[in-house]
Order: C-alpha cells, then sequence, then structure tokens
C-alpha cells in the first residue's frame, strides 16, 4: 500500500505538478494515504512555512476598548504578510484553502473555550469596498470560525455604514480618527442581545475597528466581545 502511494505521489507530481503559493517553489503531493489531511505543507514549502511567526504576545485586550478579550494566531510579518495581501486585494482564490487551514491551526492552538461563545460576527466592510474586493475577508474567517467551533455565524446583522479611507492606507494617528462611534451599526440589536460574541477580523493594526465595532455590539445590549484575527501588527 505504501508503495502504491509512492507511485501515485510521484505520478501525479509529473501529471499535475504544484507549487509553492509563496516562492514557487515545487511541492511533491502528499503520499496518498495523506490525502485527506490537508495540511500547509500542501501550499507552502519548508522555508515560506518556517517565515511564519505564531502570535505568542497578542495585543492586551485593556489596550482594545469595548473588547474583552483578544486572541490572534501570527505576527504579521515574514510569510503571513505576504500571504494576506495577496489572498485580499489580489483576488488569488487559490489561498482560500490555505487561510482556512491557518485559522484551523489558530483555533486548535489557542484552545478557544467554545462555551465562552454563542455567537459569531464578522467585521464588515462598507458597501463600496465589498463591491471593489467582492468579498468580506473577515467573514471567510469567521465562517471558517464557526464551521470549526460549531457556533452559528450571522452575517449580514453589522453593517458599516459609511465608507471611510481603507485603514491600510492610514497612519495609527488617522486610523483612529477614521472610525467613530456612527460607523458601524447592527441591523437587529435583538440578534446580538446578551450574547457573547466571538468577532473575527483579518488583521489587528491599532485595534481601532475591533474597539468601534466592540463599541456597536456592547451598545446593541452584547453580553460581552471575544475578538479573533488571523494576524496583528507589533504587540
Ligand atoms: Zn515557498
Amino acid at each position: 500500500m505504501n508503495q502504491r502511494s509512492s507511485y501515485l505521489s510521484v505520478l501525479l507530481d509529473i501529471v499535475a505538478p504544484r507549487s509553492c503559493l509563496l516562492c514557487s517553489q515545487f511541492l511533491s503531493h502528499p503520499l496518498a494515504s495523506a490525502l485527506e489531511k490537508e495540511s500547509l505543507e500542501n501550499y507552502l514549502c519548508s522555508s515560506c512555512r518556517n517565515q511564519l511567526e505564531i502570535c505568542e504576545h497578542p495585543f492586551a485586550s485593556g489596550r482594545l476598548s469595548q473588547v474583552d478579550k483578544f486572541f490572534s494566531g501570527y505576527q504579521y510579518t515574514g510569510s503571513i504578510a505576504r500571504i494576506i495581501p495577496a489572498w485580499k486585494y489580489h483576488h488569488r482564490n487559490e489561498f482560500f484553502p490555505l487561510i482556512k487551514i491557518l485559522i484551523y491551526l489558530t483555533i486548535s492552538r489557542l484552545n478557544l473555550p467554545e462555551s465562552d461563545f454563542n455567537l459569531i460576527l464578522a467585521v464588515p466592510l462598507s458597501c463600496k469596498a465589498l463591491r471593489k474586493r467582492d468579498f468580506n475577508q473577515a467573514l471567510f474567517i469567521a465562517a471558517c470560525s464557526s464551521s470549526i467551533l460549531g457556533l452559528p455565524l450571522v452575517a449580514g446583522q453589522l453593517v458599516k455604514n459609511i465608507h471611510t479611507p481603507q485603514q491600510a492606507s492610514l497612519d495609527r494617528h488617522a486610523r483612529a480618527y477614521n472610525l467613530t462611534a456612527d460607523t458601524f451599526g447592527v441591523i437587529d440589536p435583538e440578534v446580538v442581545r446578551d450574547r457573547k460574541i466571538l468577532l473575527c477580523d483579518d488583521v489587528l493594526t491599532t485595534g481601532a475597528t475591533l474597539g468601534t465595532v466592540a463599541g456597536s455590539l456592547k451598545g446593541a445590549g452584547a453580553a460581552s466581545v471575544t475578538a479573533l484575527t488571523l494576524a496583528q501588527v507589533g504587540n
């Protein structure tokens, strides 16, 4: 069986060669016996995997107004700083399964207690940003988290009322002034009232966005807001 798996792996390498999503280095197919186990090795070479820096010191939630607890998977440096922009801004669809694995690894490593949450939400994009990007990266992360944790996801309840300049294009001070309490709204407060919410986003930079959204959720009656991002800038 192992020999047959090995032959199949070699055959696949010839007829359907694959390469690292970041540096294009050749990636050998996994043995057939391991095909069902989707892993980082299927998408990144060892060098690019080694440049994933796990977030050991997440932002203290005290620095994020209205956020009760904060968790993040990776530091926004090395490979993750190349993966997220390629996925988010350059419409590289092949990155979706990789992002799903990174979220799975993050949630598994953090061992998030399911009892701490009973509703998952995503930081919304404005309609203009959504039209430009075609998808909300935070919603994809929230959907992955919902599937992994077995908790309900509610989409479309949080809205971004006005289109603000993209946070990533602003410096630290401008980011804080770019958002106000009215920037985000909750359509039906009953949906979030007394709920323990896991709020998902892709990257935390200053925490201005997460803090503002968490404030809107608390204003609508949410019992608690825990934030989870795939990556954080600095700490
Ligand atoms: Zn690589």
